[in-house]
């Protein structure tokens, strides 16, 4: 059996590999909050700039707005 990282559909061989992966995969380094969907920061931005969540229902943009780093989100957990 194996574990998929739903960011970037890396493959691991036990859960604990995973999760250690999910840490610091840098294919779910956002989230939206209006969606809750995790991605890539190369997947919401073009310029570095402008974000915008990438699934196509969700209105959701804006770094510090609807986007946030999962990372500033861990740090204030
Ligand atoms: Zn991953
Ligand atoms: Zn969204």
């Amino acid at each position: 059996m194996t574990h998929t990282c739903r960011d970037c559909k890396r493959t691991f061989s036990s859960e604990l590999e995973l999760e250690l992966h999910q840490d610091n995969c840098k294919s779910g380094e956002l989230f939206c909050d209006s969606c809750g969907t995790r991605f890539a920061e190369r997947a919401a931005t073009e310029d570095g700039w402008h974000y915008r969540c990438p699934e196509p229902d969700c209105e959701g943009d804006g770094i510090g707005e609807d986007i946030h780093r999962v990372e500033d989100v861990r740090l204030k957990a």
